[in-house]
């Protein structure tokens, strides 16, 4: 099973509030079709599992209880197409350090957990490397 790196790169442009992507979040369409919005020039798919996560789950680790803190605009590295920007949930720890917040599987894939919504919870980047294929 492949863990998202907690340090993944990401070319970064703008920051945004917690509140203002929840609020565009697309909640009741699964395809990701037709669900673009633009923010600031760039059109971002908004009916991701993982906004949804967020805006139902909230946007507190539910392990260590790290809140997460703005949305920045990112996209992969290494990835340079160009329609490829995304919003990553980001929270700052005790020693000032940025921990990126994942949509975590309650139940692992690897243990016949499914990919919907009630499978998911908010967790934090270290906890979800720390927990593993275990169930928290
Ligand atoms: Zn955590």
């Amino acid at each position: 099973m492949i863990k998202q790196p907690c340090h993944s790169q990401y070319i970064r442009k703008e920051k945004y509030s917690i509140d203002e992507i929840l609020s565009k979040t697309i909640v009741d369409r699964q395809k990701k079709d037709n669900d673009l919005i633009e923010f600031d020039g760039d059109m971002i798919h908004m009916a991701s599992d993982r906004y949804k996560t967020f805006l139902l789950k909230g946007t507190t680790c539910i392990s260590c209880g790290l809140k997460a803190s703005y949305f920045a605009k990112e996209k992969d590295i290494h990835i340079s197409n160009g329609k490829t920007w995304h919003f990553n949930l980001y929270g700052i720890d005790e020693n000032n350090e940025e921990i990126l917040f994942t949509k975590d599987h309650i139940i692992p894939r690897s243990k016949g957990g499914k990919n919907e919504i009630n499978n998911y919870q908010t967790m934090c980047c270290k906890c979800n490397q720390n927990k593993g294929d275990k169930i928290l």
